[in-house]
């Protein structure tokens, strides 16, 4: 063998080596991370609120009253393993007439397909991420299987049939990152803030694009004045929203 054939040899296979220890720590940390989550079992939670538990994820379906049709609030991982949760339920996905995106990390849009037929939104600040514009983490990008989304800006409210959702940027997990607050009283919160014995908390910052910047976001949450449910994607809920952000 050559000299110059046997030098290439060695670099690629040092490269390999050097990718395939990067990308086993990489997951072995996700999935160590993963196990200190504490996500609600599937089921009804109050009044018109349920849960889907798919793994690590919770995904959340508000019932509007007024037409009997439901939004859902991020999409969970695996399509298959909602569809089954969403059986147990009993409620049928082609009921569903919107869903809200936290962001877009693909642990909150696993399950989007299942929701064709639903008007999709997400934030303004969120679109880079799928768009290819933006990497989430070094060249990792983020991709949801749909263009027809509409993009929602801070602050804004968005009416379906009986439900009132008002966005609430909070930038630093994701740099789209928003709440959803649905009739004045469920704050769904996403990834921007964890609860630690029913306390706001941080999330691990090692899943945050900026920290410091969610840090600053969480300021926010804690000045929405009519909410009294705080829900967030992995570390379950609280009744008691006040006491939750003092
Ligand atoms: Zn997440």
């Amino acid at each position: 063998m050559n000299k110059i054939l046997k030098r290439v040899l060695i670099f690629v296979g040092v490269t390999v080596g050097v990718l395939v220890l990067a990308y086993g720590g990489f997951y072995l940390k996700i999935r160590s991370e993963v196990s200190t989550f504490t996500p609600m079992e599937t089921g009804s939670i109050v009044d018109d609120v349920f849960v889907v538990k798919d793994d690590f994820a919770n995904l959340f379906l508000v019932r509007d009253k007024d037409s009997g049709k439901y939004i859902v609030i991020d999409c969970a991982i695996d399509q298959a393993s909602v569809a089954e949760q969403m059986k147990i339920l009993g409620i049928d996905p082609g009921d569903v007439s919107a869903v809200f995106l936290t962001h877009t990390d693909w642990d909150h849009v696993g399950a989007l397909s299942l929701f064709d037929n639903a008007k999709l939104y997400l934030s303004k600040e969120e679109e880079p991420l799928i768009n290819g514009k933006r990497s989430r983490i070094l060249f990792l990008k983020n991709a949801i299987p749909r263009t027809d989304y509409t993009l929602l800006e801070d602050r804004q409210v968005v009416q379906i049939g009986g439900l009132k959702v008002e966005a609430f940027l909070v930038p630093g997990h994701t740099p789209g990152m928003t709440a959803y607050l649905i009739n004045n009283r469920y704050l769904f919160t996403g990834d921007i803030l964890s609860l630690k014995d029913s306390k706001m908390a941080p999330i691990p910052p090692f899943f945050d694009m900026d920290t410091a910047q969610a840090i600053e976001s969480s300021k926010i949450i804690r000045q929405i004045p009519t909410a009294e449910y705080l829900f967030t994607a992995h570390w379950g809920y609280t009744d008691d929203y006040k006491t939750a952000v003092e």
